[in-house]
C-alpha cells in the first residue's frame, strides 16, 4: 500500500473509494478494498482514471479578457464588480452557478458567501439537473431531503424495482454489487424504463412504459396494494397522513389494470406481474434516477414512487425502501450544505426559525430571506438583463443546460461572466475573469454519496500552473468583498468543521442530518478521516436506515401525496412526431472533458449516433450510418443514425455528451426541452418531440 493516497472516484453518485499512487510520472489507481461503497470494485470509467490526467487543455493562470493575469488583479476585478452591481441594483443582480464536481468544502463557502453576506440565494447547482424532484419530493412527503436506505438495502432485497435508472451504465458498481447478490439470493429486478438499456437485458422483467406515464403506473400499484390487502394498515395509520386522499385520486386516475396497461402501453401480462410481485415482496426496494427527475412532472413521479413505499410500510427497514441515485459525485454533499436556490444550509429552508437560526450562527444579519433563481431562471434573468454579475464554478452551462442556445446568449449579453474551472470548455469562452481551479487528485475535501457517505477525497498531485483550490478561490473573494471575519479559513478542516456545527446548532433532533459528532475533529482525525455515513449526532452511532418511524415533520408523520398522471409539457405532434430522450453512455461523464481524454473510453462509442425506433426508420427510409438532422422546435442537431430494436415505436435516444453535434441556427441551439417542473425547477432533458431526416448533402 506504500505511496497509495486513499481518495474517492470522482465520477458518479456510488462514490466509490480509489487507491491512487504515482509511479514513473503515471498515475495508477485500484478499487480501494476498505471502502464500504465498492469493496475493491471500480467501473470501466473509475478504473482508467489515470489515463486522464493529462494537462491538455487545463486552465493554468488567470486571465482577464483572455490575457494572462495574476490572481491579485483577478480577483481584485471580480471583488469590485460584484460589489458594484450588488451596490447598484442590489443582492439579487448575481448570482453562482456551482456544480455537483465541487467538495462540500467548496460549496459551504460558495453557499455561505452568497447566502449569508452578499445577501442574495441566487446560487443554483448543475445538481439541479440531474436530482432537484428528488429532493423536492423527499421533502414533500418526509419532511426533510433524505434518502433512507443503504446500498447494502439493495443486497438484501427480494425484489428491486429501477426506475428510470440504467444503473448498468450510470451507476455500474452499485449494478455490480445488485447483480452479485442476486446469485446469492435469487432477487428479482425489475427495470421501467421506455428503452431496453442495458440494465434492462439484467432483468427479470422489463415494463417498457411510454415516457412519462410513470405516475399512471404507481398510482395503478397503489390502487392494486389497497384492493388486494397488501398495504399495511398500521404502518399508514400510525406513522403517515394523507392515505384516503391520496389513494382516491390514485383509484380515479388508474381506475382498472387495463386502463393502467392500455396508458402505459405496456401488455397486461406484465403489468399484473409486477403488480404481483410488489404485492407479495416485503422486502422490496425501488430505485430512481434521472429518468423519473428530469421531467416536467418529476416531482409528481418520486411522490407515486415514495407513496406506494409509505403505503406497504416498506421504508427504512433492511432490504426494502425508496433509494434515489445522485448522478454526480458531491450531488449529495451540495443538498448538505445548500447549494439549491430554494435551501439554505443544513436542510434548513427559508422559514423564519431557519433563517434565524442561520443568521446568528454565521454572524449574518444580511442573510438572503427567500429563495434564489433556479438554474433556468438564472440564465434566463442573465438574458433579459436583471442579472449583472455571475461565477460559474466547474460546470459547462454552455452545453449541458436545456436550450443552450438561450444560455449561450445569456453569457454574451452579461456584463461580467467569472468562470472558475479545470479546463477550457465552451464556457470559458465567455469569461470575462477565468480562474484555474485545482482538479481532482491536487485538492482536498469531502463528498458525500447516494447512501449518504462523507468521504475523503485526497490530492496525490502537486497543483499545476497557478491553480487553486476552489474554497480557498471563494474565500479570497469573499475577504476582498470585506467579510474578512466571516472567511477566517486557512485548511479546509476547518470549513468542515463549521459546517459540521451548523448541522447540530440547536437542532432539537427535527433535522436527520446531524453532523454534530464531527464538529470538533481535529486536524489529523479530518485528515484520516474514513467514509462514514450520517446522521453523525454527538454520542450516538453514526449512519444506518432512516425513517422507519419518525418523520423529520411537524408531526412526525410522513405524507402520502396525492398525484395524478400528466403526459410531457411538450408532446409529440405532427411536425416533431418522435420523442427523444437522452442519457449516459456507459464510459463517457458528462461533456467529456475528462473522459474524452482516454482513448479506450473513446473506443466504447467513438461517435454520438442517434438511436432510432426500427419503424420510424423504416418509414423514413433512413439505415445505419446515414448522416441525420434531428430537428426539435428549439434547435437542431446532426448525428449519425444506428437503427435501433432497443426503442420503442415512435422513439429516437441521443447520448447526451457531445457538444460538437449541434448546428448553428440563429437564436436556438441544442435540442433540449427548456420545460421544468413547477416544484422542483428540473428541466425535462427526457422528453423533446423532434423530427429526423436524412441531413442533406452539400
Ligand atoms: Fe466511479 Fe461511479 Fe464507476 Fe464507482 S461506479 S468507479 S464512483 S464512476
Amino acid at each position: 500500500m506504500t505511496g497509495e493516497v486513499r481518495t474517492t472516484c470522482p465520477y458518479c453518485g456510488v462514490g466509490c473509494g480509489v487507491l491512487a499512487r504515482v509511479e514513473g510520472g503515471r498515475v495508477h489507481v485500484r478499487g480501494d478494498p476498505d471502502h464500504p461503497s465498492n469493496f475493491g470494485r471500480l467501473c470501466s470509467k473509475g478504473s482508467a482514471l489515470g489515463e486522464t490526467m493529462a494537462l491538455d487543455g487545463r486552465v493554468l493562470h488567470p486571465e482577464i479578457k483572455g490575457q494572462r493575469a495574476t490572481w491579485d488583479a483577478a480577483l481584485d476585478l471580480v471583488a469590485q464588480r460584484f460589489s458594484e452591481a450588488v451596490a447598484q441594483h442590489g443582492p439579487d443582480s448575481v448570482g453562482f452557478y456551482v456544480s455537483g464536481q465541487l467538495l462540500t468544502e467548496d460549496y459551504y463557502v460558495a453557499n455561505k458567501l452568497l447566502k449569508g453576506f452578499v445577501g442574495t440565494a441566487n446560487i443554483d447547482t448543475n445538481s439541479r439537473l440531474c436530482m432537484a424532484s428528488s429532493v423536492a419530493g423527499h421533502k414533500r412527503a418526509f419532511g426533510e431531503d433524505i434518502v433512507p436506505g443503504t446500498y447494502e438495502d439493495l443486497e438484501a432485497a427480494d425484489l428491486v424495482v429501477l426506475v428510470g435508472s440504467n444503473l448498468a451504465w450510470c451507476h455500474p458498481v452499485l449494478h455490480q454489487r445488485l447483480l452479485a447478490a442476486r446469485q446469492q439470493r435469487g432477487t428479482r429486478i425489475v427495470v421501467i424504463d421506455p428503452r431496453r438499456t442495458a440494465t434492462a437485458e439484467d432483468a427479470d422483467l422489463h415494463l417498457a412504459i411510454r415516457p412519462g406515464s410513470d405516475v399512471l403506473l404507481f398510482n395503478g400499484l397503489l390502487a392494486h396494494l389497497a384492493a388486494t390487502g397488501a398495504t399495511d394498515p398500521d404502518h399508514i395509520a400510525a406513522h403517515t397522513t394523507g392515505f384516503d386522499a391520496t389513494l382516491a385520486l390514485a383509484q380515479a386516475d388508474a381506475p382498472d389494470r387495463t386502463r393502467v396497461a392500455r396508458g402505459c402501453d405496456i401488455p397486461p401480462a406484465d403489468l399484473d406481474r409486477f403488480y404481483e410481485w410488489f404485492a407479495r415482496t416485503p422486502r422490496t426496494v425501488t430505485v430512481y434516477s434521472q429518468g423519473v427527475n428530469q421531467s416536467a412532472h418529476g416531482t409528481d413521479k418520486v411522490n407515486a414512487i415514495l407513496n406506494v413505499h409509505l403505503a406497504t410500510g416498506r421504508i427504512g427497514r433492511e432490504g426494502a425502501g425508496p433509494f434515489s441515485v445522485t448522478g454526480q459525485p458531491n450531488a449529495m454533499g451540495g443538498r448538505e450544505v445548500g447549494g439549491l436556490a430554494n435551501q439554505l444550509a443544513a436542510h434548513m429552508g427559508f422559514t423564519a426559525p431557519e433563517l434565524d437560526r442561520v443568521s446568528r450562527f454565521w454572524n449574518a444579519p444580511h442573510l438572503a430571506r427567500a429563495p434564489g433563481l433556479k438554474a433556468v431562471d438564472l440564465f434566463e434573468a442573465a438574458r433579459t438583463g436583471s442579472l449583472k454579475a455571475l461565477w460559474i464554478m466547474g460546470t459547462n452551462p454552455a452545453v449541458s443546460m436545456p436550450d443552450a442556445g438561450k444560455v449561450r446568449e445569456a453569457l454574451q449579453k452579461l456584463p461580467f461572466v467569472v468562470v472558475s474551472d479545470v479546463t477550457r470548455t465552451d464556457t470559458t469562452r465567455h469569461a470575462h475573469v477565468l480562474l484555474p481551479a485545482a482538479a481532482w487528485g491536487e485538492k482536498d475535501g469531502t463528498v458525500t454519496n447516494s447512501e449518504r457517505r462523507i468521504s475523503r477525497s485526497r490530492a496525490f498531485l502537486p497543483v499545476p500552473g497557478e491553480a487553486r483550490p476552489d474554497w480557498q478561490i471563494v474565500t479570497d473573494l469573499a475577504r476582498r468583498m470585506g467579510f474578512s471575519a466571516a472567511f477566517p479559513y486557512r485548511t479546509r478542516a476547518e470549513i468542515f468543521r463549521e459546517h459540521a456545527a451548523l448541522t447540530a446548532f440547536e437542532n432539537t433532533g427535527d433535522r436527520l442530518l446531524d453532523l454534530g459528532a464531527l464538529a470538533d475533529l481535529p486536524d489529523d482525525a479530518y485528515e484520516a478521516l474514513s467514509p462514514i455515513q450520517w446522521p453523525a449526532k454527538r454520542g450516538t452511532e453514526p449512519g444506518g436506515r432512516l425513517l422507519a418511524i419518525r418523520f423529520p415533520t411537524p408531526d412526525g408523520r410522513a405524507n402520502l401525496v396525492p398525484v395524478r398522471h400528466e403526459g410531457p409539457a411538450l408532446p409529440v405532434s405532427r411536425d416533431h412526431p418522435i420523442a427523444l430522450t437522452t442519457g449516459r453512455l456507459r464510459d463517457q461523464w458528462h461533456t467529456m472533458t475528462r473522459t474524452g481524454l482516454a482513448p479506450r473510453l473513446s473506443a466504447h462509442a467513438p461517435e454520438p449516433v442517434l438511436d432510432l425506433a426500427r419503424r420510424e426508420a423504416q418509414a423514413l427510409n433512413l439505415h445505419d450510418n446515414d448522416l441525420v438532422q434531428i430537428e426539435s422546435p428549439l434547435g437542431l442537431a446532426l448525428a449519425k443514425l444506428r437503427v435501433s430494436d432497443s426503442l420503442r415505436p415512435g422513439e429516437a435516444f441521443l447520448p447526451m455528451h457531445w457538444s460538437g453535434l449541434f448546428a448553428a441556427r440563429a437564436s436556438t441551439g441544442p435540442l433540449s426541452n427548456p420545460a421544468t417542473d413547477a416544484l422542483s425547477g428540473q428541466p425535462e432533458l427526457k422528453h423533446v418531440p423532434v423530427r429526423v431526416t436524412k441531413a442533406p448533402t452539400r
